[in-house]
C-alpha cells in the first residue's frame, strides 16, 4: 500500500511540487488526517463489490482511501489545476476515474451507466465544498440516481439542519426536503484541525440512506416543498400567518387556508417547526385544490 496523501507533510510536499494555491471560492479545504479518512470511509459500509462517487477529490486524500476499499471510484473535480496533481498522486491505483466537471452540470446518471454498469451498490462519499453543499445534495437527490445513499462532510450547522427532527430549532424546509427522500443522521463531528487550510466553521459528516418508500405520498412533491418553505418564512409566526404571506394571494384566501388546516387537524396557532413531514404532506394535499 502506498504512503497516505493525507498527512500534513505529504500534502505540503504535493502542494509545493505543483505550486498549488488554495481557492477559497471553490471551498478548498483538504483533509490531512488519515484516521478521519478511514472513519469517513467506514461509515459508507463499502466492499470491493461497491462503487463510490466522489465530489471534489482535491489532491486525492479521500479518493485513495475509497479506492482501497471499494471496487471502483468515480470522482468529479471542477478545478483544472488539480488534474495533473491527481494523475500523479493517484497513479498507484487502477480503479479510479477522475472526471473534470462541475458536479452541478454533470449528467451523473449517464456516468453511472458508462462507468459503473456492473455495480449494484453505489455510495456518494465526499468532503463537500461548503459553498455549494445544499445545491449539490439536492441535485443528486432529485436526479434519482441508482445509489444506496451518501456519506458526506459539510459545515456542522448545515448537517444539524439536514438531520433535525420536528420541534427543534434546526428543523426547517431543508430537513423536510432531504428527509422526504432520505433517512438522515449525523455520523461524526470533525474538528477544524484536520483540514488544510483550516475552515472558520465546525464540520460534521452525515449519512443519508435512501428510503424505500417516501413517508407520505402527495399529489405534487414540488407543492409540498413550496408549502413547507412557506411555513418557515418567519419562524416565530404561526403556520396560518406564514401560509397567508407565502401562498399566492394568501391574504385574500384566509378561509381556504383555515379550511385546509382544519381538514388535516392542524391547529392554526401551531408553528411550522412542530409539524412532521407526514402532517406537511397532508396539509399540502388539502391546500392543493385551492392553490394549484
Ligand atoms: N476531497 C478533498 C479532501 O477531502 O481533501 C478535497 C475536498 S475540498 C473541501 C472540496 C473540493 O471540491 C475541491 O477539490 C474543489 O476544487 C472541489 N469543487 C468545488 N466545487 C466543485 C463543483 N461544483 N464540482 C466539482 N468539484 C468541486
Amino acid at each position: 500500500m502506498s504512503k497516505d496523501i493525507a498527512t500534513p507533510i505529504r500534502t505540503q510536499e504535493i502542494l509545493k511540487k505543483y505550486g498549488f494555491s488554495f481557492k477559497k471560492s471553490l471551498g478548498q479545504n483538504f483533509l490531512i488526517d488519515p484516521n478521519i479518512l478511514r472513519n469517513i470511509v467506514s461509515k459508507a459500509d463499502l466492499t470491493k463489490e461497491s462503487a463510490a462517487i466522489e465530489i471534489g477529490p482535491g489532491i486525492g486524500a479521500l479518493t485513495e482511501h475509497l479506492a482501497r476499499t471499494a471496487g471502483k471510484v468515480v470522482a468529479f473535480e471542477i478545478d483544472q489545476r488539480l488534474l495533473p496533481v491527481l494523475e500523479d498522486t493517484l497513479s498507484p491505483y487502477d480503479n479510479i476515474k477522475v472526471i473534470h466537471s462541475d458536479i452541478l452540470k454533470a449528467d451523473v446518471s449517464q456516468v453511472i451507466k458508462e462507468e459503473l454498469e456492473e455495480y449494484t451498490d453505489i455510495m456518494v462519499v465526499a468532503n463537500l465544498p461548503y459553498y455549494v453543499t445544499t445545491p449539490i445534495l439536492m441535485k443528486l437527490i432529485m436526479d434519482r440516481l441508482p445509489i444506496r445513499g451518501f456519506v458526506v462532510m459539510m459545515q456542522k450547522e448545515v448537517a444539524d439542519r439536514i438531520t433535525a427532527k420536528p420541534g427543534t430549532k434546526e428543523y426547517g424546509s431543508l430537513s423536510i426536503a432531504i428527509q422526504y427522500y432520505m433517512e438522515a443522521e449525523v455520523a461524526m463531528i470533525v474538528p477544524k484541525t484536520v483540514f488544510m487550510p483550516q475552515p472558520n466553521v465546525d464540520s460534521a459528516v452525515i449519512r443519508l440512506t435512501k428510503r424505500t418508500d417516501v413517508p407520505v405520498t402527495v399529489i405534487d412533491e414540488d407543492f409540498l416543498f413550496e408549502v413547507s418553505r412557506g411555513s418557515f418564512v418567519q419562524r416565530r409566526k404561526t403556520i396560518y400567518n406564514n401560509l397567508q404571506s407565502s401562498l399566492p394571494n394568501g391574504k385574500d384566501r384566509k378561509e381556504e387556508i383555515l379550511n385546509a388546516l382544519e381538514t388535516v387537524g392542524v391547529d392554526p396557532t401551531r408553528r411550522g417547526e412542530t409539524l412532521s413531514i407526514e402532517e406537511f404532506g397532508k396539509l399540502a394535499d388539502a391546500l392543493y385544490p385551492y392553490f394549484k
